[in-house]
């Protein structure tokens, strides 16, 4: 997991920079003063005599401008080419310059571009005024420094001073209240504190007090269990579509059935009873029902029977299970073996099988036919089987036979939630896998990850035993296509009961790394 980004946002002379340099010490961060960018811009339309009011000229000096940031050691060196200009960028008179052009969006978009360029691996503690809430948005913590102005103008006074430069102290609260004007006041990216950003008043505390202070924070938060849900996780395209797909046949006004639970999971077969839409077992006994063929999809007989017996198929059967049954049938009839990797048992297998032939064989990962009979065999796969093993068997057969096609029928969303199981069980110290006990997809991604840490499968949070979370400091959670959002919530509430923590969470969009489902 990546290095942390850290934004300390805040109005002039708030003590911004200088926290955040010490504290990137502490931290063994790196520190990037984003306020001497928009001084070197300030100071470089100085030296070209740019006015601030000719936005194409503005824009014509930003597309040229030579700007180099050096971060070795801790401090910020700002060159304009192999200029220097660390020490000219901070008189006053640059201040009330950088300000001003800091509001201009040519300026601003431009300095955005190259801050998010330099930190966009992480390790970075950045102050200025809109870190957290424009540049880095999802920083992983965000400060918000705060100071009455009086106080902020004696420290500036003071650092002036420190430089041999002697200035009014009116004066400089006038600037600096002008500048908190400007920069919340300006259209793109103004100064404002996110609802997410940790205030901090540092108007009566030392420069010390002020970087223990982030510091306490910082460690406390980091010190914490964290709990993350597999980038891809929960119920894929197939399963919502058929659970819709069940839900409104419920208009048609016959009496609904699923043919086999609709999915493998009882939370959701549960909340289906409840609306009237039972399971059968057993279609030979249906008579003027509306069915639902599940997403596993159904034998070739089952809907001519079904259908001779004055029954309406609603057919859900999830479309990567529906080319694989398609690829069956095509390339039986084209004279070619058809070898189905698979679970024999399994009913998204049995279905799949009957659109084959008598040839047809279903081999489990990992076997193989005692012979080989047929010069032209083809290889489909249940959809949701692991990539190697395909290829192990496909490797097999390719020695074996004249011709040999392979099918990779492995569904989009099995690959992605696999891939993104077995990245976060490299990093954790506990996988809890979130699945129906009779769902093949959560089986292999609990199989997975016990390649690389202690995990536990679980169907609800019921099962949660606390002594396994004792001492885990990275909690990983990974759930099958079959299971419904509202069981990983609560699972995910329920360990943090657990541990102590006093956050909730309402959607599962607000588990770290997990991604909102696109298809
Ligand atoms: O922080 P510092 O005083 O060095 O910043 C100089 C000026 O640059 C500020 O007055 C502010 O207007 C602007 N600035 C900004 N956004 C940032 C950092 C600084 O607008 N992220």
């Amino acid at each position: 997991m990546q290095k942390p980004i850290i934004a300390i946002d805040g109005p002039a002379a708030s003590g911004k920079s200088t926290t955040a340099r010490l504290l990137a010490a502490r931290l063994g961060l790196v520190y990037l003063d984003t306020g001497a960018m928009y001084r070197a811009c300030a100071l470089q339309a100085e030296r070209l005599a740019v006015p601030l009011n000719d936005s194409s000229a503005i824009e014509a000096m930003m597309d040229e401008m030579p700007l180099r940031v050096e971060l070795s050691g801790g401090v910020n060196r700002i060159y304009l080419g192999d200029e220097d200009v660390s020490q000219q960028i901070r008189s006053e008179h640059i201040s009330k310059q950088a300000s001003a052009i800091s509001a201009l969006p040519s300026v601003r978009l431009k300095m955005v571009e190259l801050q998010r360029k330099i930190a966009s691996n992480g390790g970075f503690i950045l102050d200025g005024r809109d870190i957290g809430s424009y540049v880095f948005p999802d920083a992983d913590f965000k400060f918000f420094l705060v100071a009455d102005p009086e106080v902020r103008a004696q420290r500036r006074v003071e650092e002036l001073k420190s430089r041999g430069s002697e200035v009014d102290f009116q004066e400089v609260l006038a600037d600096i209240l002008q500048r908190d004007k400007n920069d919340a006041g300006r259209e793109l990216a103004p100064l404002k504190k996110m609802p997410d950003a940790i205030e901090v008043d540092t108007s009566n505390l030392t420069i010390e007090e002020q970087v223990n202070v982030l510091q306490d924070i910082i460690m406390q938060k980091q010190d914490a269990t964290k709990i993350y849900l597999a980038e891809h996780s929960g119920f894929c395209f197939g399963v919502r579509r058929a659970i819709q797909m069940a839900t409104e046949a419920k208009d048609l006004g016959r009496k609904v059935c699923t043919l086999g639970e609709l999915i493998h999971n009882p939370v959701v077969v549960n909340q289906l009873a409840a609306q009237g839409i039972t399971v059968c077992d057993d279609p030979s006994h249906l008579e003027n029902h509306t069915v639902i063929i599940r997403s596993h999809g159904a034998p070739r007989e089952v809907y001519e029977a079904l259908e001779a017996s004055g029954n309406t198929v609603v057919d859900a059967t999830c479309p990567y299970v529906k080319r694989a049954q398609q690829l069956v049938q095509e390339m039986s009839a084209k004279d070619y073996q058809v070898i189905i990797m698979g679970d024999e048992h399994h009913p998204e297998v049995i279905g799949m099988r009957s659109w084959g032939n008598g040839s047809t064989l279903v081999l489990a990962p990992g076997s193989t036919p005692e012979l080989v009979l047929h010069s032209k065999v083809c290889i489909v796969c249940q959809t949701t089987k692991k990539p190697e093993d395909l290829a192990a068997m496909s490797a097999w057969f390719s020695t074996r036979v004249q011709e040999l096609r392979i099918f990779n029928t492995i569904c989009l969303a099995t690959q992605q939630r696999q891939k993104a199981t077995a990245d976060l069980a490299q990093n954790a110290d506990l996988m809890i896998v979130i699945g129906g006990q009779n769902s093949s997809n959560t089986t292999q991604l609990f199989q997975l990850c016990q390649r690389y840490c202690h995990c536990q499968k679980i169907e609800t949070d019921e099962e949660i035993q606390p002594q396994w979370l004792e001492g885990k400091q990275v909690i990983g959670l990974a759930a099958g296509a079959s299971t419904p959002s509202q069981t990983i919530l609560s699972v995910f509430n329920r360990i943090k009961e657990i541990i102590g923590e006093p956050e909730r969470v309402t959607t599962i969009g607000e588990i770290p790394l997990y991604k909102e489902e696109s298809c």
